[in-house]
């Protein structure tokens, strides 16, 4: 069996984020969990993503403790670990400070389900976390409270939170969270958008992660 460069994955993360604008500056932060030893694979704190080498990535156990590694971990540790501890299904966490979601965030405004896509990637309304100060307990808990069993969720007056059974899944997510944000903000500047029932977004949910594609 081929093993999984957890870091060199992250680091590739790191750069991708930068790639596709969904962050300013060294804002945002990643994290991987290999499902085999538990282990949580984190980006460092205030460093920029485009000079990480593989020994700056800080390793640690499901309880958030440092194994491996000698940076400070991303301020944001405890929302990645009480993710992972919640989510068995997820592997991957992408925390992002994207533009058009970020301002229903700052409106702490959910964004329903307005497409078809958000529907099969997402899975259901993504809900705003009550606020709380970055790298406190509490934003970790209210992150944890919003995501609920869905893909993603916004933090207020602050950004989004992507998650997924790998980092690929988790820039889909984003994609589709930033694209809906842009949409849901056109469709409220000229109506009264159309948000699709819980019904048939559970109906696409479940047959874009049972029946779509190539089997
Ligand atoms: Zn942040």
């Amino acid at each position: 069996m081929k093993t999984i460069n957890y870091k060199k994955m992250l680091l590739q993360a790191g750069i991708e984020m930068q790639e596709r604008d969904l962050t300013v500056e060294t804002w945002g932060n990643i994290s991987l969990k290999d499902p085999a030893t538990g282990l949580i694979y984190l980006t460092p704190s205030g460093m920029a993503n485009d000079t990480l080498q593989e020994s700056d990535v800080c390793v640690l156990n499901g309880h958030g403790e440092i194994v491996e590694g000698t940076r400070k971990p991303s301020v944001e540790k405890m929302l990645h670990v009480l993710i992972y501890q919640e989510r068995s299904d997820v592997s991957a966490i992408l925390h992002t400070h994207p533009i058009q979601s970020t301002v229903f965030g700052i409106l702490h405004q959910e964004i329903p389900v307005i497409a078809d896509e958000m529907a099969q990637a997402i899975g259901g309304p993504v809900h705003c976390a009550e606020y709380a100060l970055p790298g406190s307990i509490v934003l970790a808990q209210n992150a944890v409270q919003a995501l609920g069993k869905v893909q993603a969720c916004l933090l207020a007056n602050h950004g989004a939170i992507c998650v997924g059974h790998d980092i690929k899944e988790c820039f889909k997510v984003a994609e589709v969270l930033e694209t809906s944000a842009e949409i849901y903000q056109k469709a409220l500047a000229i109506g009264r958008p159309i948000e699709i029932t819980k019904e048939n977004t559970d109906w696409m949910r479940d047959f874009a992660l049972n029946h779509y594609g190539q089997k």
